[in-house]
């Protein structure tokens, strides 16, 4: 059987936060405890809130926590490139196919319309699509489309999609009322994360998905698009999200720090032992390089429901700044 790879996926908008670092770590540990590669994919399918700096802050970043990958980011590699800004033209392919298919259709709805009152939500709190621009006729297209630039949606079948998480366990949707038709393009010609991770990792090799558990909701969504477009798809495996001690979403005020304030503060050591911590990796928060945890990494260790981030965690100096 091939090897493992694993790959970290990040969405550079702005320096690492402590969600971002957790997950990176729990990717690479996955990765190289089955003795797999790391692939390091750059998410900026949003060029204009992700500017080129903060890319390569994030691989200095990575390197300064310890956590090197073999493959991607600016370094390059076979299956390049490896910023999604520079990948439209693959995208566009794949795209090219599911039209081909029939079963993408432009949609026209505004964002107060798709957020109307009326329409059935997801448990994600996201509206499920109305089917309203589903066969429109030819003329209402194009004079719809001389107006403004449609978004592309996929036409969703009526079938169950379900899989086993490595962590969280089964999980499946039934894609007409759980899901909805949903945007493969942007009216702004922009490809959809949905599409674009599901090529990148069946493209880039990727076997393991490590991410978090916000993103659990959309993977039904992704192997749909994998079995539509005749592409291997990987593991999953979801980690409970880091929420603060009081179980709200991590704010500044409740130490969210950035990595930028965490070196200011600690040693990489310092900060990869305190995450290896909150994640039930360690029985103290003591300094450990990220190679050292690889042995007895175990997802049995970590929890599966949300991580509170334990109270004056990041607060404070470490010994070794
Ligand atoms: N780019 C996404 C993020 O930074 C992760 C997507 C994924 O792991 O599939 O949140």
């Amino acid at each position: 059987m091939a090897g493992v790879t694993g790959r970290f996926a990040p969405s550079p908008s702005g320096r690492m936060h402590l969600g971002n670092l957790l997950c990176s770590l729990l990717a690479w540990l996955s990765a190289r405890h089955e003795g797999g590669r790391m692939v390091l994919r750059i998410e900026d399918l949003d060029a204009a809130r992700c500017p080129r700096k903060f890319a390569d802050l994030l691989e200095a970043d990575l390197r300064w926590l310890g956590l090197f990958w073999d493959e991607g980011g600016s370094a390059g590699g076979p299956n390049g490139p490896y910023y999604q800004s520079e990948r439209s033209e693959i995208y566009e392919t794949y795209f090219e196919t599911l039209m081909g298919m029939g079963l993408v259709y432009p949609c026209f709805c505004s964002r107060s319309q798709l957020h109307a009152a009326s329409a059935p939500h997801r448990s994600d709190g996201t509206p499920v699509y109305s089917g309203a621009c589903r066969g429109l006729p030819a003329e209402e297209v194009r004079r719809r489309a001389a107006l403004r630039p449609p978004a592309w949606r996929l036409r969703v079948g009526e079938e169950t999609v379900a899989f086993t998480d490595g962590h969280l366990g089964r999980y499946g949707e039934y894609l007409p009322d759980d899901c909805g038709d949903f945007v493969v393009r942007r009216g702004d010609g922009v490809f959809a994360y949905q599409l674009a991770v599901v090529v990148d990792d069946a493209r880039m090799g990727v076997t393991q998905v490590v991410r978090g558990a916000d993103l659990l909701q959309s993977t039904p969504r992704q192997l749909y698009l994998y079995k539509l477009l005749g592409l291997p798809a990987p593991e999953f495996y979801h980690l409970p999200l880091l929420l603060a001690p009081d179980g709200r979403r991590l704010s500044k005020r409740d130490g969210d720090v950035s990595l930028e304030t965490l070196q200011s503060r600690f040693s990489p050591e310092e900060v990869v032992g305190r995450l290896a911590f909150a994640a039930h990796l360690l029985e103290k928060p003591e300094p450990v390089t990220a190679a050292a945890l690889v042995k007895d990494f175990s997802w049995e260790k970590v929890p599966k429901e949300d991580i509170l981030l334990p109270k004056g965690l990041f607060d404070g100096k470490g010994r070794q700044p």
